[in-house]
């Protein structure tokens, strides 16, 4: 039995595990990533509707994005590798119940530089048919849309590699435990010494964490994403989401993919797809979407993953604070496609330089969740 040695192992091959382990490589570390599954992006990172959005209602959030989607949406250029991003938009359907809160968060948006656009719900049209029943208005993310996440996670692994980053696949992490200044981790025969663990094991962390004996406040729902037949429209229906009930659809090729985010459930590793709660969001979403009545549904190409989620459905991008050398990245819900750059970046400086100074995650901190800090709205 040999023991490898690097500066960092990171658990976890999603786009967080590939995007801190470029990240850290890019600032001279040695890094080691250890992947239970077969390949990269095997977790929920090839599971995700692809949605890259800066509407969020909390500056911490909308200041992840406005530093993620300018690198998604100018990768190619910068890296040479394309990642499929498309500007289709995020076009969210308001409630006149929520529009003047809404209105707030587009003006902190604004503020911060976050491009939105103000519309009311007959000029919405325009991007995809719907119901304006109830509706105050809309808004239009321009800089918003889709990448491809396993081509994003996959230039991360490949770039990473290019500057000697060690990826382990099939390796399950089974122990870890503290040893002289760092850690020592157990994959079943095979042992790894670090100095720093970056926990980015997606909806898996809190069993990472309870691995070395610590609380990490992260577990699994499931989420379903469902798919039609294709349908004749040939717009590219932007990722819409109807504010007053959370249901949600978007083109994809000639088709569409829609579901609702049951967060309400239980924490668990639940597995399938649930028809009733297919009739379920069929019944919500019918009366914005009146086209939803004539269209088929494809239930093969449904499919499921797990959200990632933390007792605010934020991430936790940050020291643990019961230990020393380990990393918490992790806790996404919806959001950790588009916030991996941001995610990478803060990861790296704060095992390089002991802080960051690019992007400011101090929200994200382990221990805020006793604090009363403004709880994000838009998570979906
Ligand atoms: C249906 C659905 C729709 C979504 N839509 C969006 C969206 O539109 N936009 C968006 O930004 N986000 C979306 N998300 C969320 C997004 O997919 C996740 O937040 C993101 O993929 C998390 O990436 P990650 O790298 O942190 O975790 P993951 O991709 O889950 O990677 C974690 C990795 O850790 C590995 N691992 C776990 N335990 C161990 C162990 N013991 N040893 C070794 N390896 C281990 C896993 O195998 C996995 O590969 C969606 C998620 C789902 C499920």
């Amino acid at each position: 039995m040999s023991t490898h040695s690097s500066d960092v192992v990171v658990i976890g091959s999603g786009i967080n595990g590939a995007s801190s382990a470029w990240h850290l490589a890019k600032r001279g570390l040695t890094v080691t990533v250890l992947e239970k599954d077969a390949g990269a992006a095997m977790g929920s990172t090839g599971k995700s509707a692809a949605g890259v959005r800066v509407q969020f209602t909390t500056a911490p959030n909308i200041l992840l994005s406005l530093y993620s989607l300018p690198i998604y949406r100018s990768f190619e250029e910068r890296y040479g590798r394309d990642i499929g991003y498309r500007d289709i938009g995020y076009l969210l359907l308001v409630p006149e119940t929520r529009w003047d809160t809404h209105l707030e968060s587009v003006r902190l948006q604004h503020e911060l530089g976050a491009p939105v656009e103000v519309l009311d719900p007959d000029e919405a049209q325009k991007y995809i048919p719907f119901s304006t029943e109830g509706l105050a208005g809309a808004t239009y993310g321009p800089w918003d849309g889709i990448i491809d996440p396993h081509m994003a996670c996959l230039a991360w692994v490949d770039m990473a590699k290019e500057l000697s980053v060690s990826f382990r696949m099939n390796t399950l992490v089974t122990g870890l435990r503290p040893e002289g200044e760092g850690w020592l981790v157990e994959a079943g025969e095979d042992r790894f010494s670090c100095k720093w663990i970056v926990n980015a094991a997606g909806a898996w962390s809190g069993e990472i964490g309870a691995l070395a004996g610590l609380s990490v406040p992260v577990g699994p729902k499931r989420i379903q994403i469902f798919l039609s037949s294709p349908i004749t429209d040939k717009r590219a229906y932007p990722l819409t989401i109807d504010l007053s009930t959370g249901v949600y659809v978007r083109s994809e090729l000639d088709r569409v993919i829609f579901g609702l985010d049951n967060l309400d459930q239980e924490f668990g590793f639940t597995e399938g797809i649930d028809q009733d709660w297919l009739e379920h969001v069929l019944l919500t979403g019918v009366d914005r979407y009146s086209w939803w009545e004539d269209m088929g549904i494809d239930l093969r190409g449904s499919w499921w993953g797990y959200y990632g989620v933390s007792p605010d459905n934020s991430p936790i991008i940050g020291p643990h604070p019961d230990t020393r050398g380990w990393i918490d990245a992790c806790g996404f819900s919806g959001h950790g496609i588009m916030h991996a750059p941001a995610t990478g970046v803060a990861v790296a400086e704060m095992i390089a330089d002991g802080d960051t100074k690019t992007v400011d995650v101090d929200h994200f901190r382990h221990n805020r969740f006793a604090e009363k800090l403004p709880v994000e709205q838009n998570i979906f």
